[in-house]
């Protein structure tokens, strides 16, 4: 019997220091550890492969755990990377820059999806000439299928007919289309060709790694197309459509700046419509407000999409034209007049109602070094304009100033 213990406790203390050994290494951070089961017998033996069997799960466990990890770094430098981009157009190079390297793909279109209008546009790639798609899903957005039930579209040629009809090429080509979901709906919607099944297939592999990545980028670009378009709509009057003057404020000194540097004229137009009080008082505020964004919208049909017009006050408008010189701003000046005095105002109760405009007219730095006083010098003579009769355009001229 003493024998027998004497042996069990030698094997006890051999198992024990092989236990030690190993716990101490994975103490310093050894996870790679190497068992030496072999040296065992019998339930010492199973003991070991036990612990051998661990040792193994774990550094299986450390090896996702470090991926995880690695991909998470990865993602949150694309993250900021797409943050810094200044415009939604770099963000989509680089979508375009991905797909093209990182996954190999030869052919893909990238739609962009604008809910409120229900319109669909081709971002990328940029210079998208083959339309895969029917046209008319670019302005029937609900028409492409990807869109209509944010599901994976997948082509595979069945016996009732194609998946989508909307695919123009369903007897030559293969392909998929992923719609990328934020927020309320689907936002874009990445269709990917492949000339072949084979080709196909081997996408459809990447695509839970495509939407790991896409996934990053579009709420960023959502969120910045979200506060360009809340910038753009604070920067505009809501009855007319045009600038307000907070945007003339900021605007004006980028303007003046450049204007002097290139040495050119920048034109200014005071407007103000005549006795429009009268409207108000004959028809009521809101028939008002309706003949107002109707001379609003005779303003932006007569200049030139580089022009810019701000609604100044309530019924008064100025208007900026770049690269311009006296006789041109008269002349346009004389242009708008003539359109407001033309125009047939529709009015409920069958009514047609013609309305007409004063106008002053300014020019910096001609006028005057400080654009702002160049303002003041149309405004100044716009008063001039309404004393000689209104329904005129007025060139500011000092003496206005001086009797002033
Ligand atoms: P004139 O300029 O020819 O001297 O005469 P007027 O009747 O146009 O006179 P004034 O420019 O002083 O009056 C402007 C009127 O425009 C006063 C105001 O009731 C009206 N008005 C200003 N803003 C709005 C607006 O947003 N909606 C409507 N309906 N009326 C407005
Ligand atoms: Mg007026
Ligand atoms: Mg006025």
């Amino acid at each position: 019997i003493v024998k027998y213990l004497k042996q069990i406790l030698v094997n006890l203390k051999d198992i024990l220091g092989e236990i030690k050994t190993i716990a101490h290494e994975i103490a310093q951070g050894n996870f790679n550890v190497e068992v030496k089961e072999d040296k065992f017998k019998g339930e010492y033996r199973t003991v070991m492969k036990y612990l051998r069997q661990i040792i193994l799960k774990l550094n299986q466990q450390l090896a996702h755990i470090h991926a995880i990890l690695n991909k998470e770094k990865e993602l949150s430098e694309l993250r900021k990377l797409v943050e810094e981009d200044i415009s939604i157009e770099d963000t989509y190079q680089r979508i375009a820059y991905l797909l093209e390297n990182k996954f190999k793909i030869r052919q893909y279109t990238l739609y962009e999806v604008n809910s409120s209008r229900n319109h669909i546009k081709v971002v990328l790639p940029p210079t998208g000439d083959i339309h895969f798609c029917d046209p008319e899903i670019y302005i029937n957005a609900n028409l492409c299928r990807a869109k209509r039930t944010a599901r994976l579209v997948i082509s595979n040629q069945r016996a009732w007919g194609s998946v989508c009809e909307k695919f123009l090429y369903s007897q030559q080509k293969y392909y998929f289309c992923l719609p990328l979901v934020f927020g309320e709906g689907v936002t874009h919607i990445l269709q990917i060709i492949g000339n072949n099944e084979e080709e196909l297939k081997t996408h459809l592999k990447q695509i839970e790694e495509i939407k790991l990545y896409l996934n990053t980028i579009i709420p960023i670009l959502e969120n910045k197309k979200l506060f360009r378009s809340l910038r753009e709509k604070s920067l505009r009057d809501g009855l007319t459509g045009l600038y307000n003057r907070r945007f003339l404020e900021e605007y004006l000194i980028k303007a003046a700046a450049l204007t002097k540097r290139r040495g050119t004229t920048l034109g200014i137009l005071m407007a103000d419509i005549d006795f429009f009080k009268q409207v108000n008082d004959e028809f009521g505020h809101d028939i008002g407000d309706k003949v107002l964004k109707e001379i609003a919208d005779i303003i932006l049909n007569t200049f030139r999409i580089s022009d810019v017009a701000v609604r100044f006050g309530g019924e008064e408008f100025l208007i900026l034209l770049h690269d311009t010189d006296e006789a041109k701003v008269i002349d346009v000046a004389e242009k708008l007049r003539k359109n407001v005095e033309e125009a047939r105002i529709e009015i409920p109760t069958a009514y047609i109602l013609s309305k007409t405009i004063s106008i002053g007219v300014a020019l910096f730095p001609v006028d005057g070094e400080d654009v702002w006083e160049v303002i003041k010098y149309a405004d100044i003579a716009l008063y001039y304009a309404k004393k000689a009769g209104r329904n005129r355009v007025m060139r500011f001229r000092p003496y206005m100033w001086q009797e002033k």
